[in-house]
């Protein structure tokens, strides 16, 4: 009998999380969840507690873990904040922990996983935004892989196993096009924040949903792919494919194409990342060949979206470049979630706020956040500048970064 991989979970009540949980739930004789950390839904938490006996719970508040220690299961032990993440992240019982918190809180935990030497499967491309570098330096020193679970990126990750990498030339990354493919400027100046919300072929969080629709999830991903598979950005390439079908693609200097296809469910990512090196059963029909009709590719429409060349921009910058962009569209992703601006100024905000930025490269976590919290505070200030009414979580990512001051 094999050893059980023992797992962690950063953003279990997540769309990532509660995949990660069902995956597990199908192959008990493999995982056990040693711990879970939530944000705010105490409800999902408590359930899946209840479920999955961790030893280990954590929350973002003192008084919601207060709470919960009152309804928890026995044995069970919470905690809270930013400390009770990193606990949860680095969890001596835990051999392996899954990244899936949503934005730029996700890289101290999983920042301090890889130093406790855990192997990482990371759905938090944030993080590798903002600091690939430092986070695929730290798994290579510390000996621990960093496993995608991004649908591309384990695309990819599958394609170039087994295949000598000095022959590649370059990825191709696929894209849905989200809600507005092919939509005009013209027409994405009326769009709504529920037509904005309304994916074609994803189920997802809130924030991600919305970056597939400006495009700006790609951009991310451009930047994650650099890292994770140490490219040079003139090897990622990027493809328009409504289907979601082939989930992308590599080419090797013989002119071979390879693609990794499947229905579009995350459970078939995380289960390979749960599973590496092996494949493990996944309960989701497979894909029907002859029932899923034309596979479409074009270009991407980098007029009418134009996050991705800012994207291109930052990695043949210096290294704060792509925190800024990053912080920037968190804020504007917030404000329109929040109907405070339209869409189109989710563009503008983070245009703007890059163009004011003179890059610096960036080397310690610390550094890395204190750009993170200047590019936050001046698209806040440009939202008020120009007018709109904005409280937002200002005085959240004060106290989650520390200082505001420009670094
Ligand atoms: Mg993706």
């Amino acid at each position: 009998m094999k050893q059980k991989r023992r797992i962690s979970i950063l953003g279990s009540t997540g769309s990532i999380g509660v995949n990660t949980l069902e995956v597990i739930a199908s192959h008990p004789d493999r995982f056990e969840v040693i711990a879970l950390a939530a944000g705010a839904n105490l409800e999902r938490l408590l359930e899946q507690a209840r479920r999955f006996r961790p030893l280990w719970v954590a929350v973002r508040e003192r008084e919601d873990a207060r709470k919960l220690s009152q309804t928890l299961p026995a044995g069970v032990q919470v905690a809270f904040g930013t400390e009770g993440l990193k606990a949860i992240a680095s969890h001596p019982k835990a051999d392996f922990v899954v990244s899936a918190i949503v934005g730029a809180s996700g890289l101290e935990p999983t920042l301090a996983a890889l130093q406790a030497k855990k192997n990482v499967a990371i759905a938090n491309k944030e993080s590798l935004v903002m600091a690939g570098s430092l986070l695929t330096a730290t798994a290579k020193k510390q000996g621990v892989s960093l496993l995608p679970i991004d649908s591309e990126h384990s695309a990819i990750f599958q394609l170039l196993e087994g295949q000598d990498r000095s022959a590649l030339d370059k990825v191709i990354l696929t894209a849905s096009g989200g809600p507005f493919f092919r939509k005009t400027k013209g027409e994405l100046n009326e769009v709504s924040l529920e037509e904005a919300l309304h994916h074609p072929r994803w189920q997802m969080g809130r924030k991600i949903t919305i970056d597939s629709a400006t495009l700006t999830n790609k951009a991310l991903e451009v930047i994650e792919g650099r890292w994770l598979f140490d490219l040079r950005p003139s090897q990622i390439e990027v493809v328009i494919h409504p289907q979601s079908i082939v989930h992308s693609l590599v080419a090797f200097r013989d002119g071979s194409m390879l693609a990794q296809m499947a229905v579009a469910d995350m459970k078939i990512p995380i289960a390979y990342a749960l599973s590496y090196p092996e494949r493990i059963s996944v309960k989701i029909p497979p894909l029907n060949l002859v029932e899923m009709g034309a596979l479409e590719f074009y270009a991407p429409d980098v007029e009418t979206f134009p996050i991705l060349s800012l994207a291109y921009r930052a990695l043949e910058s210096k290294s704060s470049a792509a925190v800024v962009l990053n912080a920037a569209n968190e804020v504007a992703v917030q404000a329109f979630l929040d109907r405070q601006i339209p869409f189109l100024e989710i563009y503008t905000l983070v245009r703007e706020v890059f163009e004011a930025h003179r890059p610096v490269e960036a080397q310690s976590i610390e550094e890395m956040l204190s750009w993170d919290a200047w590019a936050s505070e001046e698209a806040h200030r440009m939202l008020e500048v120009k007018n709109y009414k904005v409280d937002l979580g200002r005085s959240f990512r004060k106290a989650a970064h520390g200082s505001t001051s420009s670094p």
